[in-house]
């Protein structure tokens, strides 16, 4: 028997989605920095990414990118430094985002210790909400960025769909193109990239409008899970089932479908609301709420039905399944991007790589 829970992960399914997408990008002019962080950065998943045709790997945290110091690609944290860590962040990444000038100062200074040069990324809102420098303070924060001798400024970069589920469109990322443009023409420099976002940004591919110095994508999601993530549409030629969780039936029994007794809160503190549909037939999984959210799983049997979760088990009705379900059988579910992250981070699930 194998070990349960345990996340399945296909790793040819993986480097075949890094391939179509590299390539779908590749013909619009753009590089894709392939993101390892919802894998936490483990490295053959990583090196599928490579084979897949990536050239630059990405994460936010440097406990990740360490660990794929061996792998030939450059590496971009994608989370802002900590000034905490200036020196790690020179060490183990060639590139970095960035919003704030002091954090760049830290980060020059450490590229001086290190004698080496240190690449940033300029990291512009454009409505979002989460990083980036505001629109009216680009120019003296440029100025400033020039003066640091070991610092290299790369590009500019935007995120969006990250905390204000701002989309990306031809106005938000036109405007980005607009800007690098002006800080060019201003201050008589090249910028080599100017990259427009994540996952959410890959319906403009299609659709041919994206902006056409656009030349860098921060790809994960759409990688590991073959989804757009600005409609949730899936990305043709590509595989969304790469990742699948396998748990175990630890009780399987008849019984009614509304508990017997007074109803207070559950384990939650929430006051749950049961229908009445007779007597149906239940499992119980040997997995639960610290291991998942149950809304970001998805049952393999289309006739299996989740009832709901505490914190160590997990109960679904199977009676309408065609299968006959029995104890120690397993269950299989696919699983959406917050429940990946989850399982990958849970000591709990054994990882298969397949
Ligand atoms: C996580 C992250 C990405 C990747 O986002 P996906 O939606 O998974 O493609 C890109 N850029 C930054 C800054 C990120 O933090």
């Amino acid at each position: 028997m194998q070990i349960c829970p345990r996340l399945e992960i296909d790793i040819n399914k993986i480097k075949h989605n890094s391939l179509t997408l590299t390539k779908l990008c590749k013909e619009k002019g753009i590089d894709v920095a392939g993101v390892t962080k919802v894998f936490c950065g483990i490295p053959e998943i990583a090196q599928a990414l490579v084979h897949g045709g990536i050239t630059m790997l990405a994460d936010s945290r440097i406990e990740n990118l360490k660990k794929l110091q061996e792998m030939d690609a450059q590496k971009l944290l994608l989370r802002l430094p900590m000034i905490s860590q200036a020196k790690e962040t020179v060490r183990y990444a060639d590139i970095s985002l960035n919003s704030e000038i002091k954090t760049i100062a830290a980060l020059d200074a450490a590229a001086k210790e290190l004698e080496r040069m240190h690449n940033i990324i300029l990291m512009i809102d454009m409505g979002d909400l989460r990083e980036g420098v505001w629109q009216d303070q680009i120019e003296n924060t440029i100025s400033e960025i020039l003066l640091f001798e070991n610092i290299n400024l790369l590009g500019i970069g935007t995120n969006l769909t990250c905390y204000g589920g701002v989309i990306p469109n031809r106005i938000n990322l036109g405007r980005l193109v607009e800007i690098a443009e002006i800080i060019e023409d201003k201050f008589n420099i090249s910028l080599n990239i100017v990259s427009g976002g994540n996952s959410s940004s890959l319906y403009l591919l299609e659709k041919e409008e994206i902006p056409h110095r656009i030349n860098h994508l921060r790809l994960g999601e759409s990688i590991v899970l073959g989804r757009e993530t600005a409609y949730g549409n899936s990305i043709a030629d590509t595989y969304q089932d790469a990742f699948t969780l396998v748990t175990e039936v630890v009780e399987l029994k008849e019984k009614p479908s509304v508990p017997i007794g007074e109803i207070g809160m559950d384990a939650f503190g929430n006051k749950p609301v049961f229908e009445d549909r007779g007597l149906r037939k239940r499992a119980i999984l040997a997995i639960g709420r610290q291991d998942i959210a149950v809304q970001n799983i998805i049952p393999l049997d289309p006739n299996m039905m989740i009832l709901g979760a505490s914190s160590d088990h997990l109960i679904i009705d199977v009676t309408d399944c065609t299968k006959e379900y029995m104890v120690g059988d397993e269950v299989r579910f696919h699983i959406e991007y917050g429940a990946l992250l989850q399982v990958m981070t849970s000591e709990y699930i054994h990882k298969k790589l397949l």
